[in-house]
């Protein structure tokens, strides 16, 4: 069996992957569009997972049960996994000081 940081990181490693072999496969395509469609089949993934019990006193999912709770959870996420990606800066970025 899997350890769960592997399992994470499978899942990320794959779901890059998807998109870049879309991207390959289509070639006119539009990269915001293949990005856009990636992410709304993660949030749809993520929210299924999040899906409570239905046992109003349990534990493990006092966190996510209700709607604002669970999108409270996936913002923090979106927030920290962000932060993370050698991504959340740019060169680019209008607000980085040129010499
Ligand atoms: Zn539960």
């Amino acid at each position: 069996m899997e350890q769960p940081e592997d399992i994470f990181n499978n899942a990320f490693q794959q779901s890059v992957e998807l998109a870049n072999n879309i991207a390959n496969k289509e070639g006119q395509a539009d990269l915001w569009d293949i990005a856009d469609g990636v992410l709304a089949g993660a949030i749809q993934y993520w929210l299924y997972s999040r899906q409570p019990c239905g046992d109003p006193r349990c534990d493990d999912c006092q966190s996510i049960n209700t709607a604002e709770l669970r999108m409270a959870e996936l913002r923090r996420l979106i927030d920290e996994f962000s932060i993370e990606s050698e991504y959340y800066h740019s060169p680019n970025d209008i607000n980085v000081g040129r010499a």
